[in-house]
């Protein structure tokens, strides 16, 4: 009998490229196709700031963190009130360690600790990140190795159409070019890597309604097309009021300012002036937050320290060289050139850093412990965005797609694709839930199907 043409065909080459690597790695052949001709520019993974959170790995080790997957697992039960899936939770706080040690001695990818800053909600430092700290040059990265690799075929643009079985287990493909020639292959795995449905406006209307009005900064081929896939296959999904905002977009450039700003000390404030919440709740939570406020947008405030220390990202940087840093040597100043009330500018300006300086308690609520800003100040406009949904196809601690609570024989999903770790709503996002999701289902997925692979 002749065998499949394929051990596994991954949908998606985002993070679903760390499970070609990992599969051919372990003996497997691989194809890898993507819908966007595109991709390296255009998907979420290229657009993404490289945060990778891992536990108890041996950069944390020499920087002196204590860190566990407990610990971790406890914060994404912090975050999301205890309402994400724990077995996919676990299963990717368990294996974070081994995906970052793999990406960095098999795959050869630069890895470093952030220590300079830490997101809301992480108790230990644990994003591991690039030089320049941006996806692109992250999937620049997995995309020669998978080049590279004789096992692996890599074919774009063109579509996953359908997933087909045989006695309930995956048997082959329909993949189409974009013009529509349509092929069979056969195939013992498939892995769902296509992202969420961020893309299709008419989901995120019906799912995520506080967000829908605001603008959406993610792949354009997120297209639900996994659910659509899935679901023909009576695939389970959960958690599709599930989301990644974020509230640091700028609205002249529309590239990430990143909260970073925020975490070392700069203010939110609305279209009057006024700040209207604290800030370091996180970032998601705090774009439908903008997104309510009068004009729905606002200004991020931030001083010359906090400019020196962002520059570390590539899209801080992006957004400089735009022109979309605002400078005045006053409150007042600044007030007058950005269109806000002064005297609300001024007051809450000079409030802010009393309560940074331990003067008085926060306006907000805010307790962090952070720099108090000093003239000159810094404005960036920013509007409220929609990075990516969380919700998907319901995966078990191997990413398989389960139906009815059991698994469907060689379907995987991973990253959008797949529910994540985020709960319910926005709130529940703790920074690094996308790519840990997205690598690491990726990483899991690969190592159940390799062990499937006959020598
Ligand atoms: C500005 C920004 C910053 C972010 N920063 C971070 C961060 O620092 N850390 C973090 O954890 N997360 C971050 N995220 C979220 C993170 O980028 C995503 O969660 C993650 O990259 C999703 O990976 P993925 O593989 O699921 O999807 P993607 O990387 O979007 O890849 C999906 C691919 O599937 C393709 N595709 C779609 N449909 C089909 C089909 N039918 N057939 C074939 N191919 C198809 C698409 O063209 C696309 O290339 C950020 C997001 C944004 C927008």
């Amino acid at each position: 009998m002749d065998g499949p043409d394929f051990d596994l065909v991954i949908a998606g080459a985002g993070g679903g490229l760390v499970a070609a690597l990992r599969a051919a790695e372990l003996g497997a052949s691989v194809l890898v196709i993507d819908a966007d001709e595109h991709f390296q520019r255009g998907n979420n993974t290229s657009m993404c700031t490289a945060m990778i959170p891992a536990a108890g790995t041996r950069w944390q080790q020499a920087a002196g963190v204590q860190d566990s997957p407990q610990r971790f697992l406890a914060d994404i039960d912090r975050k999301t009130g205890g309402t994400a899936d724990e077995r996919v939770a676990r299963a990717l706080a368990e294996s974070s360690a081994a995906l970052v040690t793999w990406l960095a001695d098999a795959q050869e990818l630069d890895l470093e600790l952030v220590t300079d800053f830490r997101y809301p909600g992480h108790s230990a430092d644990r994003c591991h990140t690039i030089a320049g700290r941006h996806g692109s040059r992250l999937l620049r990265h997995l995309v020669d190795r998978v080049r590279a690799h004789p096992r692996i075929e890599l074919i774009a643009p063109m579509s996953l159409r359908a997933v087909h079985t045989t006695d309930g287990r995956v048997s082959g493909v329909e993949i189409a070019t974009p013009d529509g020639h349509a092929e069979q292959l056969a195939t013992r795995a498939v892995l769902l890597a296509t992202n969420g449905f961020g893309a299709d406006s008419e989901l995120v209307r019906e799912w995520l309604p506080e967000i829908a009005g605001a603008h959406y900064h993610g792949g354009q081929y997120s297209r639900g097309d996994a659910l659509r896939i899935g679901r023909d296959l009576g695939a389970d999904t959960g958690y599709l009021d599930a989301y990644q905002g974020h509230a640091a977009l700028s609205s002249r450039s529309q590239t990430l300012i990143g909260w970073a700003t925020v975490v070392h000390g700069g203010v939110i404030v609305d279209s009057t002036g006024r700040r209207f919440a604290p800030e370091t709740t996180g970032y998601s939570e705090f774009a439908a937050i903008l997104a309510a406020r009068p004009g729905g947008a606002g200004w991020i405030v931030i001083d010359e320290h906090i400019e020196q220390l962002c520059s570390v990202f590539d899209d801080f940087r992006a957004v400089a060289d735009s022109g979309s840093l605002i400078r005045a040597a006053t409150a007042r100043g600044l007030a007058e050139l950005i269109g806000v009330q002064p005297e609300a500018l001024e007051d809450e300006l000079a409030a802010a850093r009393r309560a940074a300086e331990g003067l008085e308690p926060d306006r907000q609520g805010r307790t962090d412990d952070r720099h108090p800003l000093s003239e000159p100040y810094i404005a960036i406009a920013i509007t409220p965005a929609l990075f990516h949904t969380q919700g998907g196809l319901v995966v078990d601690e191997h990413a398989r797609v389960l139906a009815a609570g059991s698994p469907i024989p060689g379907l995987y999903a991973s990253g959008g694709a797949a529910i994540g770790i985020s709960g319910h709503g926005a709130g529940g996002y703790l920074a690094g839930n996308g790519l840990i999701t997205a690598l690491g289902l990726a990483f899991l997925a690969a190592e159940h199907v390799a062990s499937a692979v006959p020598a």
